[in-house]
């Protein structure tokens, strides 16, 4: 079989490996560098408690991320030969007022009636984990099994193991379009008018999902959500757990950096940082640790999360192209699903049934077009 795979990134790379393992011949075509964009800007949670608000299919699925991801990063790191430092620190969220506290309390209720594992801790508990955290902070979650990778290394891993099994990535090459052959895909067209040919196709373009022409019956719209990221110098392990406010987020990394980030924008394809973007990040990272103010600023990026109207990954087969498939729309959370995306799109292809039930997260349920784009909170989600 002949797999090409649109888009280098995270997703790209994880379905890569997993269609390579299987015995496809698979090219990868990305329109500029491998893992540049979102999955290169991301700050690496695979928090699956973190990212979801509520109970319901999308946390559910983010738990099944999270096991998936545990399932293969060894055999990924051997494979490979890159680490993609998998950090054992847990995830603490905080909270400064009664509001706060609330939030808090029902999260950790509904996250334990769903089966996750979630800490309720008083302050004194909560600076035993992270003495540098703000004496203000009133209450904490702590969610010891939500962890951390160098997102950039992680994609650099898919892309290595996959290369490994044999696939091919081709950089510098924009797909234009899918053809298709009486309602089957056939291969991808790019701007010069050349042709490759294909068996299966998956579309892996992130935020750019929606640009690639011969897929409009599906009716569905990707589009970018901005975060933004400041990043410091911290002595090495200054901090433990990655900390969490309503306000923004603080995820270290094994060399020093931290990771500060990271607000959601509707800004279009525009990658600035911005002075608004700096103080949301800057006074939410100073609250929760007031002693970082003399922390070292390192550089500061914007990256694009790929939304689709309903902010849920769309993965599975086109309803309108056979043997084309979507791994896309992963919004906040392509790191942390990544592995699971990758096993899901080979058991399709291959006819295996996938571990989870994919209708909500199906192509096809875009289709009669009562899917409205829901308004993103441009502060937090
Ligand atoms: C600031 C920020 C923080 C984040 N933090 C986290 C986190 O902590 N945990 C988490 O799980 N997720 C996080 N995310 C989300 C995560 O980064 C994304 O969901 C994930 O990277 C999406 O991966 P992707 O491969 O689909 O997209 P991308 O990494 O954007 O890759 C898509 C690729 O497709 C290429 N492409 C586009 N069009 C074409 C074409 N026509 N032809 C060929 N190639 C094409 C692009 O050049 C790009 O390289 C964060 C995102 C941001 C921006």
């Amino acid at each position: 079989m002949k797999a090409i795979v649109i888009g280098g990134g995270i997703i790209g790379g994880s379905v890569a490996w997993r269609l390579a393992r299987d015995g496809a011949t698979v090219t990868v075509f990305e329109r500029a560098r491998l893992g540049m964009e979102a999955s290169w800007a991301a700050a690496g949670l695979i928090g699956p408690q973190v990212e979801a608000q509520e109970p319901g299919v999308f946390f559910d699925l983010c738990m099944a991320g999270k096991n998936a991801f545990d399932a293969i990063v060894d055999r990924l790191a051997r494979e490979s030969g890159v680490d993609p430092e998998y950090d054992q620190h847990g995830a603490l969220y905080v909270a400064f007022d009664d509001a706060g506290i609330e939030r808090l309390k029902s999260r950790a209720r509904w996250q334990r009636e769903a089966g996750a594992r979630v800490d309720e801790l008083a302050p004194d508990e909560a600076l035993k984990l992270a003495p540098a955290l703000s004496p203000s902070v009133r209450f904490a979650l702590y969610m010891p099994t939500n962890r951390r990778t160098e997102n950039r290394k992680l994609t650099m891993a898919y892309i290595r193991a996959a290369e490994a099994a044999g696939a091919a990535f081709r950089e510098g090459a924009r797909v234009a379009e899918i053809v298709a052959n009486s309602g089957r895909a056939a291969g991808v067209r790019f701007d010069d008018g050349s042709v490759h040919e294909a068996d299966v196709i998956v579309n892996a373009a992130g935020s750019w999902a929606g640009e690639i022409r011969g897929l409009e019956a599906d009716k569905i719209r990707f589009y970018p959500v901005r975060g933004q990221i400041i990043c410091f110098e911290a002595p090495a392990g200054a901090l433990g757990p990655s900390l969490f406010s309503p306000e923004g987020i603080l995820v270290p990394r094994r060399d020093g950096r931290l990771i500060a980030g990271s607000i959601f924008e509707d800004a279009g394809f525009n990658k600035s940082v911005t002075l608004a973007g700096i103080a949301t990040i800057t006074s939410a990272v100073a609250a929760m640790v007031p002693g970082l103010r003399g922390v070292a600023f390192r550089e500061a990026w914007a990256g694009l999360r790929p939304a689709s109207d309903d902010l849920m990954p769309v993965i599975g087969e086109s309803p309108s192209v056979r043997g084309a498939f979507y791994a896309a729309g992963h919004f906040r959370s392509g790191i942390l699903l990544s592995a699971l995306t990758g096993e899901l799109i080979a058991d399709l292809v291959a006819g295996r049934n996938p571990s989870i039930d994919l209708a909500p997260f199906s192509p096809a349920r875009f289709q009669n077009g009562s899917i409205k784009r829901v308004p993103i909170d441009m502060k937090h989600v």
